[in-house]
């Protein structure tokens, strides 16, 4: 006889890593679609999911491409010659000088990077700078590097913009770089030329590695700018996170790429590292690669969109006029990208658990949000919601959020 095979647990570097975007809320989600129910999905930037498009001359490309994909190898494991340089390109026109095709980096999304240049940079106990709310990628990729997150306020009282004292006061010996998520995700928050300077000064003072994170960068509302923030200094690591996820709605063309600009002379050894998790896994999508070189090359990119009467600027319009009315919810209107981060004001909701309020509003008004703590945000206060359903959609998911939470009041 067979002895039981023994469990198989997952492995404690896995112990601090979570990932609520696509956590147990979401699971239960599915379990309701299967059964047949129909969910207003408020939850996940999945733009291709509310029928927005990547612009037909990348698809076209794509089309073009294939016969010769099908014969094609592995390229250089940080990409194709061609797509990287159109990012140099992208770069110039940006400001940010001194960019080389070597400085250019690849991948499938610019998740996989990012999990790329923690791992090549983190020993155990080394800290990371992350905002509060994050993009939990980042906090996750710290912890299965071996580091430490250490979360630095944003301030919604000052439209989320970073909370400087309280960063300057996190800092440490061990703090190794700072993360910075510019148009936010999840608060819409676009930073100033500014406050960018801050930053900088505050990551030159304590050799920091800035990773910045501009995947949003023209997915702007109103009089938005957006100013890339490896422009404005050479005399500090940078390295630059953008894509075909967002500004082209092509996330699932898992393209991304990673610029390491300004001061390099210091980081050789930490680059071979970069290069080295880079050739692990081979090398990128070949079509995903490609597809770079068309959408960088043109003019297709969010804009009509975001322009004053665009889909997206409408939709944003509409959730926050529809919010703004509900009693206690108070939200900062986004200057870009796709999110909003709602307060309940908890003398009015006194919430001790957001994710069984999540639970509840999808159990009883079948709409799913992400609650605010999956965010790492300190107090059980808030809330994600994407603005991507189409404006009937939409008004629905808020009357009916609404209408949940009067009933809360009620309790
Ligand atoms: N960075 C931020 C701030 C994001 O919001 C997202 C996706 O929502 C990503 C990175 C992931 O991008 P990609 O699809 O290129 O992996």
């Amino acid at each position: 006889m067979t002895a039981l095979p023994k469990p198989l647990h997952k492995s404690s570097k896995l112990a601090n890593v979570c990932y609520d975007i696509r956590g147990p809320v979401l699971q239960k989600a599915r379990q309701m679609e299967d059964e047949g129910q129909h969910i207003i999905k408020l939850n996940i930037g999945n733009v291709a999911a509310f029928g927005f498009h990547p612009p037909d001359e990348i698809v076209q490309d794509m089309i073009r491409n294939m016969p010769d994909l099908v014969t094609a190898g592995y390229t250089d494991s940080k990409g194709l010659f061609a797509p990287r340089r159109a990012v140099v390109h992208y770069t110039q026109q940006q400001g940010i000088a001194g960019v080389t095709v070597d400085d250019v980096y690849l991948g499938n999304g610019v998740s996989e990077l990012i999990v790329f240049a923690l791992n090549a940079l983190l020993e155990p106990g080394d800290e990371v700078l992350i905002p509060m709310p994050d993009y939990p990628l980042y906090t996750a990729a710290v912890g299965l590097s071996g580091g430490t997150p250490v979360h630095y306020l944003c301030d919604e009282g000052a439209d989320w913009m970073p909370a400087l004292d309280d960063l300057r006061s996190k800092i440490t010996p061990r703090t190794k770089a700072m993360v910075v998520i510019n148009p936010n995700n999840p608060t819409g928050a676009v930073y100033s030329k500014a406050m960018l300077l801050e930053l900088i000064e505050i990551a030159r003072q304590h050799q920091l590695v800035v990773m910045v994170d501009e995947i949003y960068d023209k997915v702007l509302y109103d009089d938005a700018v957006h100013v890339p923030m490896a422009s404005l200094a050479d005399d500090v690591l940078f390295l630059t996170f953008n894509g075909l996820s967002k500004n082209y709605r092509a996330c699932g063309y898992r393209s991304g790429w990673m610029v390491v600009s300004g001061q390099k002379a210091h980081a050789r050894d930490y680059i071979e590292g970069l290069n080295m998790l880079c050739s692990m896994r081979l090398c990128a999508n070949t079509p995903g690669q490609l597809a770079i070189q068309t959408a960088l090359g043109g003019y297709q990119s969010i804009k009509d969109l975001v322009a004053p009467f665009g889909r997206l600027t409408r939709q944003r319009n509409l959730a926050y006029d529809m919010l703004t009315q509900i009693p206690g919810v108070s939200v900062v209107k986004p200057k870009g990208a796709l999110y909003m981060f709602p307060r309940l004001d908890p003398k009015i909701y006194p919430v001790s658990n957001d994710q069984e309020l999540a639970f509840e509003l999808l159990s009883q008004e079948k709409v799913l949000i992400v609650q605010g703590t999956g965010f790492n945000w300190k107090d059980p206060d808030h809330f994600r919601m994407v603005f991507l359903p189409g404006s009937d959609d939409l008004a629905e998911a808020l009357q009916r959020l609404e209408r949940f939470l009067f009933g809360y009041r009620k309790r």
